[in-house]
């Protein structure tokens, strides 16, 4: 493992793009050296480019100021020899994500992904690096499909997992059976703000395109298992999901109910809660929370405003832990959407990567 990997963010401008900038400003192993986005950005100072659309609260770093945009498809050969690897969120027709990505991998530069165009495909990790950090071993075989030396492309999931399977994961020992979620997906996931969403206020959208499908099958794929080099997807639990758009600017709330093969008691859940934890914790990775879920007992947590950015939005909090009529037991789980959901656990998983090899 090297002490340092030079790294270029795909899509800089966007709302995770803006996240990867500031995550990186000052990280220990990460060095920014390219910033790229469509045709429309390149070629403009990085402050031009996101005039009038820089979404945090936080400036924009002091590094990004002096840069000037790249253009993802046309520039993307002069990252060869520049960068360790590259940061992928880009908001474009799946084909042509899976192109550019695979553009990328083809040129030996590997892609940590924030976009779901390449997650089916079974011999590419999907990780929540607590989760399923064994899924890493797919990697040698798509390097052979793809006929690379180190390139490949490791995704994360869809950020509105993030709020609900990591919250189940430390309870399959009592037999996931059957689990429905509703999801409350703040705007950011929709790369908004609210000026630039106003139909959002006052209001509730019942609708996020492929969000229900991505939410029910995403989590059999992180809990699958690897065999002949790709990931078959497990076969239970059986999820049902349904997300709507809410006037919140950032984190994904979720309502989830959930009944087991052998139903465990509120102190099992909550001792499983409480004691979990995975190889970034044991790595001692960068970007890892020290308690990846937190639980409140106040009746009324947790809040997107109040507990999003808990331990700098990488934590999961849950609460309202309580038996079900239908169902064995329900909660309420959340976390950050463009942190631990988009930017933050692409970070993570990067710095997992970094750990194991991959990168060198
Ligand atoms: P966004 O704010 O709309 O930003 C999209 C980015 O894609 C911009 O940098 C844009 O550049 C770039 N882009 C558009 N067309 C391009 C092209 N032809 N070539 C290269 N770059 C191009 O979107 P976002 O919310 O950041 O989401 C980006 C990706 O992350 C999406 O796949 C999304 O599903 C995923 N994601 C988002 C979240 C979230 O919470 N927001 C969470 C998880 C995953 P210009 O500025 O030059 O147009």
């Amino acid at each position: 493992m090297k002490t340092r990997y030079k790294v270029a963010v795909v899509g800089a401008t966007g709302m995770v793009g803006q996240r990867f900038l500031t995550l990186l400003e000052g990280h220990p192993l990460f060095e920014p050296v390219a910033l790229l986005a469509s045709g429309r950005s390149a070629g403009k100072r990085y402050p031009d480019a996101v005039d009038g659309r820089w979404a945090l609260s936080s400036p924009i770093p002091a590094y990004a100021r002096e840069m000037r945009v790249l253009d993802a498809e046309r520039d993307a050969a002069s990252l060869m020899g520049k960068a360790d690897f590259v940061f992928c969120a880009v908001n474009l027709p799946k084909e042509e994500t899976k192109a550019l990505e695979e553009r990328y991998a083809r040129l030996e530069l590997p892609v940590v992904s924030n976009n779901s165009a390449n997650r089916g495909v079974p011999d590419v990790p999907m990780i929540i690096p607590e989760l399923n950090p064994e899924h890493l071993a797919v990697i040698p075989f798509q390097r052979k499909r793809l006929g690379t030396g180190r390139g490949f492309i490791a995704v994360k999931s869809n950020c509105s997992l993030q709020s609900y399977v990591p919250l189940l994961h430390p309870l399959r020992k009592f037999g996931l059976k059957k689990v429905a979620v509703c999801t409350y997906q703040a705007i950011s996931g929709a790369g908004k703000t609210f000026s630039a969403m106003p139909e959002i206020l006052d209001n509730i959208i019942p609708y996020i395109g492929g969000e229900e499908e991505k939410s029910e099958r995403e989590p059999l794929k992180i809990w699958g298992s690897v065999k002949n080099g790709k990931i078959a997807e497990a076969d239970a639990p059986f999820i049902t999901a349904q997300c709507l758009r809410v006037p919140v600017s950032d984190g994904h709330t979720a309502a989830v109910f959930v009944s087991f093969e052998q139903k465990p008691s509120r102190e099992e859940i909550l001792a499983e809660w409480e004691a979990f934890e995975g190889e970034p914790q044991r790595l001692g990775l960068p970007s890892a929370p020290k308690r990846p879920i937190r639980y409140f007992e106040e009746a009324d947590r947790p809040q997107p405003k109040l507990d999003r950015d808990l331990e700098g939005g990488m934590a999961i909090s849950a609460g309202r832990l309580r038996e079900d009529r239908v169902f064995d037991w329900r909660f309420i789980g959340l976390s950050h959407n463009t942190l631990r959901g988009a930017a933050g656990g692409a970070v993570l998983l990067a710095e997992l990567l970094a750990a194991k090899g991959y990168f060198d």
